[in-house]
């Protein structure tokens, strides 16, 4: 479905912000790559712009990717951005030179609906999902594309339903510079953990697309060039149980129909270790992946983030139980919390070395808009606003420092090159053998995808194996992997390791954020060079 019965013809150009550095980017592990540049194309505004009427010309930047031109605004009658509040900086930026061509801005997306006050300059705030709000900015724009007298605030309140969402315009993205393609099956979470925002956001009652649809989107992300892997999007992929087993028959038979080329990955809560006949379902798609947010391995702790729901199996138990259908898991850890003790640092590398989780995204607390933790923090007067010099805006229980030192010793040891090598050791024995033996198709074979893999070797033997400062663990690890003549895990994992590794050693020396959605934005709003 898009936007029908509009005759004026208008030029959009939507840019998506600059990421600020942080760990869930990997940016330090796109130069061992053959040329990604960006993490995944945004959901968002490709959704936008393959919504637009027919017949108005779109144009999609991603400034991950390349700066906006002046040749960019000078096409463009409308500019339309998006992004969350890790990117508030470079989206006001945005704005600021889309001004400087008189051109009327809008912004959509998480941020801006959870926050419309952030965004002051902007000529319309989108907020809320696709539906009325963008019928709405449509009929503005084609009615008069010059800059309203004042800022408009489009709210939706009647959304267009996912089962009618177009397919996301991927063609308009540089596809094979990303280190992922990505998709969403569903939105909006049943649970209610006190941090998150998804709920308030996206309702507690998941809404879906249709399997159809999904099979449909990735047809077309094959089209555009995006194989390697997808990852679900979705908020929970197992908030609505039935949904993704529904869902999980439509991709057996799309892997078996395209060759098994294309691994998945999405985010579920850790209680689908309780679930066999999703995970094994999962693992005939050939789900390679998950991110569960386990947050803490303190019971006390989960309880009072009213995360109780990430028990109801032993934890480690449901890592073991995930890691048997061939599935990695992918944690998030959220430290500063208010049942933290000074031992908490100790108790969460303990967990880190008995998981063999090798890559955990450990985050400071940061109280989000629209969320209960925000509420509660509010009224308990302990949210820090204005203050550019901390990590969160969260007044601890612990002192400050004592937290920020805590996180930065707990990447620092988690992070040490042998300790890391030796999760992911463990990984390619146990999780990644019990994976499905998948047929080697001739899209494997090809010389581009032989290329692909020669060239990121090339680059890993080099600026690791050579170049790099922590040769012998990777040597060790490499020439294990080389003669059980496992490549692929030799490769993915060291990718992904080298980020890990130098992303942690800029963190533990204070260099980057606390957390993955600091407000605090070191870098000055720089568009891409
Ligand atoms: S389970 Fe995940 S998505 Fe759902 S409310 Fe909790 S943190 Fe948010």
């Amino acid at each position: 479905m898009r936007a029908e019965g509009i005759e004026t013809v208008r030029h959009i150009l939507c840019v998506f912000p600059r990421y600020t550095s942080s760990f869930g980017t990997f940016e330090y592990a796109y130069p061992l790559t053959d040329g990604v540049q960006a993490f995944m194309p945004p959901q968002g505004l490709l959704l936008i712009a393959a919504y637009l009427p027919a017949n108005w010309p779109v144009r999609f930047i991603d400034e991950n990717i390349r700066a906006a031109s002046a040749e960019d605004f000078r096409w463009a009658e409308a500019v339309f951005v998006s992004g969350m509040h890790i990117q508030r900086q470079q989206m006001n930026d945005i704005c600021r030179r889309a001004h400087a061509f008189d051109l009327p801005v809008a912004i959509g997306g998480p941020s801006v609906s959870a926050c419309p006050d952030y965004y002051p300059s902007f000529d319309y705030l989108h907020v809320g999902e696709l539906g009325d709000a963008t019928d709405d900015l449509i009929a503005r724009l084609a009615r008069d594309p010059s800059r309203p007298a004042q800022q408009a605030v489009l709210r939706t309140a009647d959304r267009v339903d996912m089962s009618d969402f177009p397919i996301p315009a991927y063609e308009l993205a540089e596809t094979r510079k990303y280190l992922l393609a990505s998709i969403q099956y569903s939105s909006g979470c049943p649970y209610q953990c006190e941090f998150c925002d998804i709920p308030g956001l996206y309702g507690r009652n998941p809404r879906l697309k249709t399997p159809q649809q999904i099979i449909a989107e990735l047809d077309k992300l094959r089209e555009c060039g995006m194989t390697d892997t997808v990852y679900f999007v979705d908020d929970n992929f197992i908030g609505n149980r039935k949904a993704a087993l529904d869902l999980l028959p439509h991709l057996v038979e799309w892997q078996k129909r395209t060759g098994y080329v294309t691994r998945l990955a999405c985010e579920a809560t850790l209680n689908i270790a309780k679930r066999p006949e999703i995970l094994e379902k999962m693992r005939e798609a050939y789900f390679v992946t998950v991110f569960c947010g386990i947050e803490t391995p303190d019971p006390e702790a989960l309880k009072a983030m009213q995360k109780d729901h990430n028990m109801m199996v032993p934890i480690l138990e449901g890592i073991h139980t995930i890691n048997g259908y061939g599935l990695e898991v992918v944690s998030g850890i959220i430290m500063g919390l208010d049942t933290d003790k000074p031992e908490t640092g100790n108790a969460l590398l303990a967990f880190v070395d008995e998981s063999k989780i090798p890559l955990l995204t450990i985050n400071l607390l940061q109280a989000l808009p629209k969320t209960p933790l925000w509420d509660r923090l509010e009224r308990e007067g302990r949210l820090i606003h204005d203050d550019d010099s901390r990590d969160s805006n969260v007044d601890f229980r612990l002192p400050y420092e004592q937290v920020v030192r805590s996180w930065r010793k707990c990447m620092e040891v988690a992070y040490e090159p042998e300790k890391l090598f030796a999760r992911y050791q463990y990984q390619c024995d146990y999780t990644y053998a019990n994976r499905l033996k998948v047929p080697v198709s001739p899209e494997m074979k090809s010389w581009a995808n032989i290329r692909r893999g020669l060239v990121m070797m090339r680059n890993i033997f080099w600026k690791v194996g050579v170049l790099g400062d922590y040769k012998k663990a990777f040597w060790k690890f490499a020439l294990g992997r080389l003669r059980r003549g496992d490549f692929e895990g030799l490769l993915g994992s060291a990718m992904i390791a080298h980020h890990l590794i130098m992303f942690a050693r800029a963190a533990s020396g204070g260099q980057q954020n606390a957390s993955n959605y600091s407000i605090r934005l070191r870098e000055a709003s720089v568009p891409a060079e």
